[in-house]
């Protein structure tokens, strides 16, 4: 077999998120958008669940019918694009609940499915979804006067505690829900971490259950085994790889591994300091990444391995984002296809 072996452990997962809700007096759902940061929506989905997440969030409506089918009916399942053209029929089929970003939504939502459940969304400085200050205003009594059962906003900096944005931003959600008698949620991962005052009534954190930054005391969730193709010995002043990209400054005994930029490995790792570890040892990725294949210096190893661990406990998916000069839930969500995904709990 030569394609590479993602393990996905589901017990972290779960133990990741009972330790955020630890934090929190509030609900803690979960955030399992892009196919659970590309992990599998529906096996994340159930975990959670049957860790006590009795609330979750994807992005487009198409994403609840697999995570639905997986938890069962009865808990929920909310949509940050909201109510868009062509989801009225998802969303009463799978029982999907929209968090409505403007007012056409709105009216598409109660002219389609009057007294179906729906949140609200609304922008607190980001930019990007939601209902600003003066929409706001204007349809605030008609739409909690159909009972939203979530207003929401999402802080655009709250990886950075110190910004002065969360402070605005808060201050923003404070007023513009003010006095509606609605649960509320301000917070992902990052606002989670900013403490109590950010908690409102959910959190809903993402990042934070899949082991990424900022939730520096994530537990790993995923471990990435890539079997090794082929070895070869080098002498000193041989090449590897296009563009001659390295060069053996002594007897070299180079590995090739089973996975590339196709997989989601960036051809921007090239000479940022990664490693293929062999149990503990570290072996320096070496040349460019090719599309299928990586290369590996592993003249240090006093064996030929079968295969190379490419992520693990010290070398995470936080440390190839930084190498790639990206973020985890890039790395995550980029991950190959062709990965032979196992799974345990
Ligand atoms: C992605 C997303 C989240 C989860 O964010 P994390 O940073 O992954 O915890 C929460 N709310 C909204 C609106 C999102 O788009």
């Amino acid at each position: 077999m030569s394609t590479a072996r993602l393990k996905i452990n589901l017990e972290a997962l779960a133990i990741n998120w009972r330790n955020l809700d630890a934090r929190t007096n509030c609900e803690t759902a979960a955030v399992v958008k892009a196919n659970g940061y590309g992990l599998d929506a529906a096996r994340v989905g159930k975990t959670l669940a049957d860790a006590g997440a009795r609330n979750f969030f994807v992005a487009a409506a198409e994403e609840g019918i697999a995570l639905r089918r997986a938890i069962g009916p009865g808990l929920g399942i909310s949509v940050f694009s909201g109510h868009m053209p062509g989801d009225t029929k998802l969303l009463k089929d799978f029982q999907l609940t929209p968090m409505l970003n403007s007012l056409d939504q709105m009216l598409r939502h109660f002219e389609s499915l009057p007294g179906h459940p729906f949140g609200i969304q609304l922008d607190t400085g980001m930019n990007r979804l939601g209902m600003e200050p003066g929409e706001w205003a204007a349809v605030r009594g008609i739409a909690l006067a159909q009972s939203p059962v979530l207003i929401m906003s999402h802080l655009a900096c709250s990886d950075s505690p110190d910004h002065g944005m969360n402070e605005h931003q808060l201050e923003m959600f404070t007023q513009m829900t003010e006095g509606a008698d609605v649960p509320r949620s301000l917070s992902a991962t990052g606002g989670l971490l900013l403490g109590p005052k950010y908690h409102f009534d959910l959190c809903r954190p993402g990042i934070g259950l899949y082991g990424g930054a900022p939730y520096d005391a994530a537990l790993p969730v995923i471990e990435l085994e890539v079997p090794v193709i082929q070895t070869r010995d080098l002498a000193p002043g041989e090449t590897v790889g296009y563009g001659n990209a390295w060069t053996a400054q002594r007897p070299s005994r180079i590995a090739t591994l089973a996975a590339g930029y196709a997989d989601g490995l960036q051809r921007a790792l090239q000479n940022r300091g990664i490693h293929a570890y062999s149990g503990a040892v570290p072996c320096p990725v070496v040349g460019r990444v090719s599309m299928d294949l990586v290369t590996v210096d592993i003249s240090d190893l006093d064996h030929i391995p079968e295969a190379l661990t490419l992520i693990n406990e010290s070398q995470t998916v936080e440390t190839l984002a930084t190498a790639a000069g990206t973020i985890g839930y890039e790395i995550l969500t980029s991950l190959g296809h062709r990965y032979a995904r196992t799974y345990s709990s």
